[in-house]
């Protein structure tokens, strides 16, 4: 059997190589390290996948969510409300940019955020929601998309997690993740659904006049050269990481369809076991999903382990050679860098329940039977005891 990895990017590299590489030299040969053509062409292709007006290329996940914020125009002590079940990126640039993070409770069917929760949070600050699809499906965006009207607050998607997933929605209609609110981020980090061998990330949105703010702040607030309108940073996607983006993206939905297959046997296999609850679908896109269609694109394959102590279970998969991982382990309020007075314990009952029962298993594109079968039988066999 092939070592089991948390992700095999040098497997899926090795399928793509006599694409990339000549990709790579070609922008070596033309020295066009920054915003050469490679970025422009990556850009056009990724707005006609998605179906946005504007893709902003920029240097990271982290900095795409930052920019966006700054391209609203969010001032000191505006309110943006975001998920407490989260990576760490989403509430720190909210803090950076010394706007007042408002961290609430998520689902447990879906580890999205909640609904009701975000409806609780609202205050006259309120400026901004943030939804994060997070592990590689969609928040409820319809709800959320009505309750940033009825209050006139923007919704910034943080795509990170599910770049190629697909939102349905009530009237049939389907958007791609990170098309729906007013803008959105996504990442290029090498272990992303679509990601770079370095460091890379995107602005997403429709609205032209917002898309040209943003062309602006991403370059140092320059609209016309050497003339600063605004204060802005230094946040460019390298050439190098455009050219392998620009190879890469024709596969991103056969690389989300191994990973769904993926999910799909691992689901199978964890059918009727008691202890183990398995990733659920939200909002199923028709009534045959099951998985394959683009409604979750499975960024991980995380379980809920309940009645069996779940760090045990870590350490004994570790232990079997099993990587897996424990996204995330400690809800942001209480992280000694976002906790705030006014949270009440209370109001966080599904994140501090999810702590302590998440898994995140091996997910990625070159998985095999064999190492599923062994993932998953080692499981079962540590949960009967
Ligand atoms: C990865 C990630 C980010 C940050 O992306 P970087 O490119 O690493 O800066 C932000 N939000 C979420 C939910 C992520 O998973």
């Amino acid at each position: 059997m092939k070592k089991i990895q948390m992700v095999d990017l040098k497997g899926q590299y090795n399928g793509i190589k006599d694409v990339v590489n000549p990709s790579i030299q070609e922008v070596i040969e033309n020295t066009s390290f920054i915003n050469g053509p490679k970025v422009h062409e990556f850009q056009k292709n990724l707005e006609q996948y998605l179906g946005v007006k504007h893709v902003i290329p920029c240097a990271n996940g982290t900095d795409a969510l930052q920019i966006a914020m700054m391209g609203l125009g969010l001032k000191p002590g505006d309110e943006v409300i975001t998920a407490d079940f989260t990576f760490a990126a989403t509430v720190e640039v909210i803090a950076l940019l010394q706007l007042t993070p408002v961290l609430v409770d998520v689902n447990e069917d879906d580890f999205n955020i909640n609904i009701e929760a975000i409806k609780k949070a609202i205050t006259p600050k309120t400026k901004a929601i943030v939804p994060v699809h997070l592990f590689g499906q969609c928040a409820n965006m319809e709800a959320i998309m009505q309750i940033a009207e009825e209050h006139n607050l923007f919704v910034i998607e943080d795509n990170a997690q599910a770049i190629g997933a697909s939102y349905k929605y009530k009237d049939g209609n389907n958007v791609k993740a990170g098309a729906i609110g007013h803008v959105a981020s996504t990442s290029f980090f090498p272990s992303k659904n679509l990601g770079c061998y370095g460091d890379g990330g995107a602005i997403f949105t429709n609205n032209d006049d917002l898309a040209h703010t943003i062309r602006g702040i991403v370059n140092h607030g320059m609209y016309e050269r050497y003339h600063h309108d605004v204060v802005g940073v230094n946040s460019r996607l390298d050439s190098i990481q455009a050219a392998v983006l620009d190879a890469k993206l024709p596969h991103l939905d056969t690389y989300n369809k191994a990973r769904q297959n993926a999910a799909k046997k691992y689901n199978k296999a964890f059918e009727g076991h008691d202890h183990v609850i398995i990733p659920k679908i939200a909002r199923v896109c028709s009534e045959i999903c099951d998985t394959s269609c683009d409604c979750h694109v499975f960024h991980q394959y995380t379980l809920r382990i309940k009645g069996v102590d779940r760090d045990a279970l870590a350490k004994h998969l570790n232990e079997q050679n099993i990587p897996c991982g424990v996204y995330y382990p400690i809800p942001l309020h209480n992280q000694k860098a976002y906790r705030d007075e006014r949270y009440n314990e209370d109001d966080f009952k599904v994140t501090n329940q999810l702590v302590k029962e998440v898994i995140s298993l091996p997910m990625h594109t070159e998985l095999d039977d064999e190492q599923i079968e062994y993932i998953t039988s080692t499981i079962i066999k540590f949960i009967n005891g």
